[in-house]
């Protein structure tokens, strides 16, 4: 299961509070000094765990404990909302254009899983009654084409090529023109991706991005890389102002660093999450829900 280590480093630290009737700022120390190396060895951003620990010890020392729960209980508590706010407090929707089609543009390193998302995404837009069009700009690859149309057929989705000889850039305008004719109120881009961030890949997804004005540009990133897919947030932020973060393998076994680092370090949101390989196994991304499934 994804963070079961830390789940269980932090149900651990956070167990031993829970009886308790009272605390001393000498038990809040133990357990939260537990719960910051839990969260290092999780890989979490050293920074990050940092504010983390001290925005709860804040609160946990200067909070009135409620009626209902023990200073043990109530450290939890804490923990648990502090936990839900680093992952962005509430579900971030999907924006949509009010003059369709919606442009969504697809960004990340290659083996991320970002053909794969695109069709997800085709999916589940297509069960809420959109009407979405698939865009290879994949271009170097080979077989990135034929693997898009792959997943466009099995999600029922139309996809736009025009072969591997073509410039991105037209491509992704040529796809935009195609979906606004052809009546598809989404256009999702799939892009090339590379091994490593380089200079090419960045230009060229700047000159789509200039050449279509994305409503959204989600950068699909493995949870499994987990610190390297918060450099790789932060620098395609940087360049691209990315509108969102979608985390995938998040059915693997992710020690977690991706998941609580990304938000905080990118100020952009987790979008959605993936949590497998089939084509139906792309779910909003809920903080809330994440905090409580760590702590158990
Ligand atoms: P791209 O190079 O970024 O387009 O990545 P692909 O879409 O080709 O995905 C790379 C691999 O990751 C494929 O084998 C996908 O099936 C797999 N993959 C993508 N998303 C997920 C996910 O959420 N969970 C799991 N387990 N595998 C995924």
């Amino acid at each position: 299961m994804v963070f079961e280590s830390l789940s269980e480093k932090l149900q651990n630290a956070l167990g031993k509070l829970k009886g308790k009737g009272k605390l001393t700022e000498k038990d809040v120390d133990i357990a939260m000094r537990e719960v910051k190396l839990a969260l290092l060895e999780a890989d979490v951003n050293f920074k990050v765990v940092k504010k983390f620990i001290n925005d709860v010890k804040e609160r946990a020392v200067g909070s009135e404990v409620m009626e209902s729960l023990t200073p043990g209980q109530q450290v939890i508590k804490i923990v648990n909302e502090e936990l839900t706010k680093l992952m962005g407090e509430s579900e971030s929707k999907l924006e949509f254009s009010s003059n369709p089609p919606t442009v969504i543009l697809m960004c990340g390193l290659q083996g991320a899983g970002k053909t794969t998302t695109a069709g997800k995404l085709a999916l589940l837009l297509k069960k809420q009654n959109k009407r979405p069009l698939l865009v290879a700009c994949d271009v170097y690859r080979p077989a990135a084409i034929k693997q898009l149309e792959v997943v466009g057929e099995r999600v029922s989705v139309p996809v736009f090529t025009m072969g591997d000889k073509n410039d991105p850039v037209d491509i992704a305008k040529a796809g935009v023109e195609h979906g606004k004719k052809n009546g598809n109120d989404i256009v999702i881009i799939d892009t090339a991706g590379r091994l490593h961030i380089d200079e090419n890949l960045m230009e060229e997804l700047q000159n789509i991005k200039e050449a279509v004005n994305p409503r959204e540009i989600l950068l699909v990133v493995d949870s499994m890389t987990g610190q390297d897919a918060v450099t790789v947030a932060e620098t395609f932020n940087e360049k691209l102002d990315i509108t969102g973060v979608v985390l995938t393998k998040l059915d693997g076994d992710a020690r977690g660093g991706a998941a609580l680092s990304i938000r905080a370090v990118t100020e952009k949101p987790i979008k959605f999450a993936g949590m497998g390989e089939k084509m139906e196994q792309l779910e909003p991304f809920h903080p809330d829900r994440m905090a409580s499934r760590i702590l158990g």
